[in-house]
């Protein structure tokens, strides 16, 4: 490939990679893993307003990936750009990171899947078209392979993805040892998935995932039943047994904001942000938690992540209520979209909170015995 700026670097060390070549470096850090590649897909489903998700693994995910949608569908003039790196629907310019709120922005992923898989195939239709789909093969560059194939297809998209890592030769070989492991790792961010019901309007969401072993049968892992109530959903995935002990979570509070991101943000107000905590938690009597931290799900304004020290700082608060056990925690935060930067790391389950520090302090302070919101 020629070097780009129409730079000469003829005779130099220093050379542009191939197009192709960085398209699959690039690709392999977007999607790292079979849960990567399910959210993914996924979190397009919900972008796209859809009410009803299934999520089909076919041998743990070895042989295919298939998320069927209801969503608003693609329509005919947008196929030819929905896998091209940095196409995206959803965001025009930096300054619209601050605002956006849809789980995807930078369209990374449908490319980075036509890369890292044997194939991509994308079937779906719009109201117009609807009850008459299309099909769309995609080549591994992200470009169209065929678009003449049709089938009856309701509004909605169908992505199916085989063969995934197959590209990468070491990545498809720890794929293929760890399936089943890496499978419950999937299946459990889907769980975040299904507990808040993380659309922005809050329609609920009916999410069912299924696995079908090599020569086996479809077996559901996991169904939720579109209910918008976050109880309804825990029932769902874990019985009515597993709200026995849980109290609601319902904070709110200020958070001093630190006067650098003031200045940056030119805020001339107060300085402090809203914060709102919203979900579940374990009662903070003695033998009401869980023995491990395995079901503490966060969100930020419903967008699924790991704030790690935020998660660390629930747990010593309970701890000096229930010394030796851990509380089954669902909590999204919600606060204003520029208190906190989305776009970290390339599975977005990072995310800076501004004056994090400020935050967590309040969060102690909140729910310390002596000014507790939260109820015993
Ligand atoms: P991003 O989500 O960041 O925009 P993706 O690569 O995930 O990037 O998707 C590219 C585009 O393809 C999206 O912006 C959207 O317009 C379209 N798209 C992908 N999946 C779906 C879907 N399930 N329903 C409707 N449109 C979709
Ligand atoms: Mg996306």
């Amino acid at each position: 490939m020629a070097p780009g700026n129409g730079i000469q670097t003829s005779g130099s060390n220093i050379k542009a990679i191939e197009g192709s070549s960085v398209h699959q470096i690039t690709s392999g850090q977007v999607v790292i893993d079979l849960q990567t590649a399910v959210k993914e897909l996924v979190e397009n489903s919900l972008d796209a307003g859809a009410t009803n998700i299934e999520v089909r693994f076919k041998d743990y995910g070895l042989k295919s990936i298939e998320v069927v949608d209801n969503g608003t569908g693609i329509a005919p003039e947008d196929y030819d750009s929905i896998a091209l790196k940095h196409h995206t629907s959803k965001l025009t310019s930096f300054e619209d990171l601050t605002t956006v709120t849809t789980f995807g922005f930078r369209g990374e992923a449908l490319s980075s899947l036509c890369a890292l898989s044997d194939s991509l195939t994308v079937t779906t239709a719009t109201a117009q078209q609807s009850p008459m789909g299309t099909v769309i093969e995609m080549a591994p560059s992200g470009t169209i392979k065929s678009r003449s194939g049709k089938v009856a297809r309701q509004r909605g998209t169908t992505i199916c993805v085989s063969g995934l890592f197959t590209p990468l030769a070491v990545r498809r070989k720890e794929f293929e040892r760890n399936a089943k492991r890496e499978f419950g790792k999937a299946l459990n961010l889907l769980s975040a998935y299904a507990l808040v019901p993380c659309t922005h309007e809050n329609k609920g969401v009916r999410l069912q995932v299924s696995n079908q072993p090599n020569g086996g049968r479809k077996t559901v892992q996991l169904k939720t039943d579109g209910s918008t109530s976050i109880n309804a959903s825990v029932t769902a995935l874990w019985g009515p047994k597993s709200l026995e002990n849980v109290v609601d979570l319902d904070l709110q509070f200020l958070v001093d904001m630190d006067r650098t991101v003031a200045r940056r943000l030119k805020d001339s107000g107060e300085g402090d942000t809203e914060v709102k905590v919203k979900g579940l938690i374990s009662s903070f009597a003695v033998g009401c938690g869980r023995t491990g931290t395995d079901r503490q799900f966060f969100f930020i304004n419903g967008r699924p992540c790991s704030p790690s020290r935020v998660q660390k700082a629930f747990n010593e608060v309970y701890r000096s209520f229930n010394t030796n056990q851990s509380p089954f925690i669902v909590a999204n935060f919600i606060l204003p979209t520029n208190a906190c930067d989305i776009n970290v790391s390339p599975d977005k389950r990072t995310i800076f909170l501004h004056s994090e520090n400020n935050l967590i302090q309040a969060l102690k302070v909140i729910c310390h015995p002596s000014h507790s919101q939260l109820p015993s």
